[in-house]
């Protein structure tokens, strides 16, 4: 199949739930569905081959270091192409040695030549030699590290001959967001068909996933969002819900083997250590049919396959059960429960509620499924924060005088003193203030929430009903607030109280 990218759409996306979406990736060997992980393969150390991946799993796209190719096979791999040292006519990344610069500090080869070299082997993906910025910089370095990668990144465009490949320009600045949008925006603007976020290697390693969610969401948040996001670097099972939610697409994973090296199992609650297993906690084909005791027996070679083939089930294994949740419209109850896994990762999620209002733009207005509650975190999902944006930018009540707010999960209509000239604002935490013309739009109509209340849905709760009679308050003659005598109606009657100048309560 002959495939030149000048400018054709090369990446479809087909469904979103928030900034987590699928898409179809389309290369010189074939198209890739997203999200996905590439399997890193190091040719002079085989352990599954491509192909047996692929078989395995169903991984399509592979990852290799055209680096260490260079290194090893030099004109050899000219000649065969990429594709023919790996033994693969699936699609193929390659990364260019900006890892081993972070690791060694420098490489043996110049970006010109690397660029070159990645066009005369041809993968369908290739990637320009930048400059991590890392974790552990001073702002000067870190300005350096952006400049010097953008200054490559055009250069590149220059020397590209190579219409098959498409390239990828990652974005520098580590831990510097001012730095880290610069780097997005400038990058963005150049013409590259993939982004690269650097840099979360080192965070990924020490579990910083904050910070790691600032470093994304701000590169995010600047570059074009039309073109699929790469994480470097991010392959472990545990964290791929959240990166998925902030919009990324594509990751790679040495870990299943290097892991698999050290006797490390991966699961999508965390890493077990083959030695300490009585059980494996999976379904995947080999584990079923095996246990802790009989492959602590095996070979060293065998053992290694295992858990590498284990490894890269579970990764496979989550990466469909994310892209389900984002058909269903229920990735964010996904990561909810994955984030609850390990308190660094809950930390990392809920700083990614930080940028709920960003997220919110993209999220789709109505979903298959129903809302569910499923903890604090829920009360600043996108749909909660559109409903309030709505109401306070599109609503107006209709022209009645009276206004009755009821706290209740219910759909009865209480006994009104006047019911013809009332107008009902139900609150349902968390969304609050939902007038009673509404409760049929998605997803109030479909809303699964818990009456035992946690203090966030009170919080937002009580936030939304002030606010609402502080825009149309005026609008009413009378305000009656019914209290039934749970134990968030206190916080109810001080927060109408603190903006309705007559209210009156009636105790149900
Ligand atoms: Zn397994």
């Amino acid at each position: 199949m002959l495939v030149i990218f000048v400018g054709g759409q090369i990446f479809e996306i087909l469904h979103r739930d928030g900034l987590g979406r699928i898409g179809k990736l389309t290369t010189a060997h074939g198209k890739v569905t997203t999200p996905t992980l590439m399997p890193v393969i190091d040719p002079s150390n085989v352990i599954m081959t491509p192909t047996e991946i692929r078989q395995e799993v169903g991984a399509e796209l592979m990852m290799t270091n055209a680096y260490l190719i260079k290194k090893r096979y030099g004109g050899e791999a000219v000649e065969n192409g990429v594709h023919g040292i790996l033994g693969y006519n699936g699609p193929i990344m390659t990364d260019s040695g900006g890892y081993q610069i972070l690791r060694y500090g420098s490489v043996e080869t110049s970006p010109e030549d690397i660029v070159r070299y990645q066009d005369a082997i041809s993968p369908d993906i290739a990637t320009i030699l930048d400059v991590p910025t890392g974790a552990h910089t001073t702002r000067k370095k870190a300005e350096e590290t952006v400049q010097i990668t953008t200054e490559r990144a055009r250069e590149a465009i220059r020397l590209r001959s190579n219409q098959r490949v498409m390239w990828c320009g990652p974005v520098q600045g580590g831990l510097f967001c001012d730095l880290v949008a610069k780097s997005a925006r400038e990058i963005g603007k150049l013409d590259y068909h993939i982004h690269a976020i650097g840099s979360p290697v080192e965070l990924l390693e020490e579990y910083r996933y904050a910070e790691l969610v600032d470093l994304v969401m701000t590169a995010k948040q600047n570059l074009p969002l039309s073109r699929p996001i790469h994480l470097f670097g991010a392959g472990h099972p545990m964290m791929l819900a959240l990166a998925v939610a902030m919009g990324c697409d594509l990751f790679d994973s040495a870990a299943y083997v290097l892991y698999a090296r050290e006797g490390r199992y991966l699961t999508p609650e965390g890493t077990f250590h083959l030695e300490k297993l009585s059980y494996f906690p999976c379904e995947c084909p080999v584990c079923v049919k095996n246990s802790p005791e009989k492959v602590r027996e095996l070979s060293e070679e065998k053992r290694v396959r295992f858990l590498a083939t284990h490894n890269l089930h579970v990764t496979f294994g989550e990466l469909r059960r994310i892209r389900e949740s984002i058909i269903e419209g229920k990735l964010w109850e996904h990561v909810q429960v994955r984030c609850r896994s390990h308190p660094l990762l809950l930390e990392g999620f809920r700083r990614l509620l930080r940028y709920s209002s960003f997220i919110e733009r993209f999220d789709p207005v109505t979903k298959k499924s129903a809302f569910y509650y499923s903890g604090g975190e829920s009360a600043m999902r996108p749909e909660v924060l559109r409903h309030s944006r709505r109401l306070e930018e599109r609503y107006s009540p209709p022209p009645l005088p009276v206004l009755a707010i009821l706290p209740a999960f219910d759909r009865e209509r209480p006994k009104l003193p006047e019911p013809e000239r009332t107008h009902l604002v139900r609150v349902i935490p968390p969304f609050g203030a939902i007038p009673e013309e509404l409760d049929e739009v998605y997803p109030l109509g479909q809303l699964q929430v818990p009456k035992e209340l946690d203090p966030e849905q009170i919080r937002t709760a009580a936030e939304s009903i002030r606010h609402f009679l502080q825009l149309h308050g005026t609008h009413y003659e009378r305000v009656l607030l019914f209290n039934d005598g749970k134990r968030w109606g206190d916080m109810l009657i001080k927060a109408c109280a603190s903006v309705a100048e007559k209210l009156e309560i009636i105790e149900l």
